[in-house]
């Protein structure tokens, strides 16, 4: 039968509702989805163009493992240009999405017996990517009062010497929640000091509001840079989650490590989507503006209008599209059919009741949340939260 390895991952519960949301809709049930993690706008027109041109010119074949040389050298300089981060490309390795890139790191650093620091509430794939690495996932809850940011003296004392890596997510899905350079330097302070890799996921870094400037932790000293592995990616930038590019940057030797499980499990990422993504880094940026504009109106109207309904508090987020709301008021309450025990139970009962789809906190290791995702339109945002208030009010 299946290994034990298989046996110690769940699947990836942000898609698992959005498939029964799907299934809904598919049987006629408008529903109205707060549930995705992806933009709701389609990839930009110069970037089809790219790909349908690599086509018609078949480029259609294999290419190098970690990615055509064009791309990679585009990609370092985005990193230098944007990050400020001088990476040669060999210490670059561009893969099938951002979550490919976490996979190889994961693969390439962790053993048995090493512990990784995730600090909660985290993106859903990091605890199980870690098992499935035959490390352990070392959970550290962050707290609401400090916008869900880990802090210095909490990491201090989940560090023990077996502490292999931390993993980082700013702009944080789901909390919507950034670092700033100041916590970013003690975070890096402490990696130094241990002797522990970062792996830092900064697939959010465009997407911040109220002019925050994205910071990455490699940029603060080169000890530090040595021990980061930057993940990115064009999935939500440039609205590519379909085309499957990402990529890592950091030390030589973990990249080749990294290339070299890539070279003996995918090969390498869409010949098609390389050349797309060479267009998304070298073509004109005004799309991401625009896609900001909106989001941010969308935030500013959630986060308002969930603070006004009676129970429910959400500090504003910085930066992605998620609003990671506090439900603990409604926990213990009951509807006719059912007792919001937790968090998953008032997803299922919103689900059911209102139609409304969103992701329960107990999925990114935080109970008493629910994350929204505003990549959907304002009329779907509006009508959602009609039907999310008349529910909640239902609850006894
Ligand atoms: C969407 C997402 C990813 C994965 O992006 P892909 O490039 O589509 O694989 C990685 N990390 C976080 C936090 C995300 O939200």
């Amino acid at each position: 039968m299946i290994s034990k390895r298989a046996k110690k991952v769940k699947p990836s519960a942000t898609l698992s509702i959005d498939t029964k949301a799907k299934e809904m809709k598919a049987a006629g049930i408008d529903v109205i989805s707060f549930a995705v993690g992806e933009p709701d706008f389609d990839t930009p027109d110069n970037i089809k163009a790219a790909a349908i041109k690599a086509i018609n010119e078949g480029f259609t074949k294999y290419t190098p493992v970690g990615g055509i040389p064009e791309l990679k050298n585009a990609i370092a300089a985005k990193l230098q240009k944007d990050n400020g981060l001088d990476y040669k490309p060999n210490e670059i390795l561009v893969s099938v999405g951002a979550k490919h890139s976490l996979y190889n790191a994961a693969q390439a650093l962790y053993s048995e017996g090493d512990e990784v620091i995730i600090p909660a509430p985290y993106w859903v794939s990091y605890p199980d990517q870690t098992l499935l690495n035959d490390a352990a996932p070392v959970i550290v809850e962050t707290r609401e009062e400090d916008l869900f940011v880990v802090s210095p003296d909490q990491l201090s004392k989940a560090v023990t010497k077996k502490t292999k890596a931390i993993v980082l997510n700013y702009p944080s899905n789901p909390t919507g929640f950034t670092y700033d350079r100041k916590a970013l330097e003690a975070i890096a302070e402490i990696a130094v000091k241990n002797n522990i890799y970062v792996i830092s996921d900064e697939i959010y870094e465009m997407l911040l509001y109220d002019g925050l400037k994205h910071v990455s932790i490699a940029s603060i000293d080169p000890e530090i840079k040595k021990r980061t592995i930057v993940i990115n990616g064009f999935s939500k930038s440039y609205a590519m989650t379909g085309w499957r590019i990402g990529y890592a940057a950091g030390d030589a030797a973990v990249i080749k490590a990294m290339e070299n499980i890539q070279s003996q499990s995918t090969s390498n990422p869409t010949s098609i989507s390389q050349k797309a993504a060479l267009e998304a880094v070298n073509g004109p940026q005004d799309f991401i503006p625009v896609m900001l504009t909106e989001f941010d109106k969308r935030r500013k109207y959630l986060v308002a209008e969930l603070n006004a309904i009676d129970g429910v508090s959400c500090k504003m987020p910085q930066g992605a599209f998620y609003a990671f709301a506090n439900i603990k008021a409604y926990l213990g309450k009951k509807s006719p059919n059912m007792e919001i025990a937790d968090s998953s139970a008032m997803a299922l009962y919103l689900l059911e009741e209102a139609a409304v789809a969103l992701v329960p906190g107990s999925a990114f290791g935080a109970e008493g949340y629910i994350r929204m995702s505003y990549a959907t339109s304002m009329e779907k945002i509006t009508e959602g939260l009609k039907r999310l208030k008349s529910a909640l009010q239902k609850l006894a």
